[in-house]
């Protein structure tokens, strides 16, 4: 899990940070293959996903409120990216294309 030493929540980074942080390149997940979840008309539920921190990434589809980390547990598959505004998923890479979310 080398993603933690990227992010801090609990402070605030004053805007003129000397070292920027790795930028992470975010690709959207079908929810289907990264959560057990059962499928409706037009939405995905998963029972009982704890989300482990919130990123500084905001969401590159909708724009809107900070992104989810949410590591393995009971119903997810794969450790990813979520989006609270718009539901969606998303993998994280670094820019040599590593994954960044790994256990
Ligand atoms: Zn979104």
């Amino acid at each position: 899990m080398n993603l933690m030493n990227q992010m801090d929540p609990q402070s605030k980074q004053p805007p003129e940070q000397r070292d920027h942080p790795a930028h992470l390149y975010l690709v959207q997940l079908d929810p289907q293959s990264v959560v057990d979840g059962v499928r409706y008309d037009d939405t995905y539920l998963a029972d009982e996903i704890r989300t482990c921190g919130t990123m500084r990434e905001t969401c590159p589809v909708c724009g809107d409120g900070h992104l989810q980390l949410v590591l393995r547990q009971k119903n997810v598959r794969v450790p990813h990216l979520f989006c609270l505004e718009c539901t969606r998923c998303f993998g994280a890479f670094l820019e040599d294309g590593t994954p960044a979310l790994i256990e």
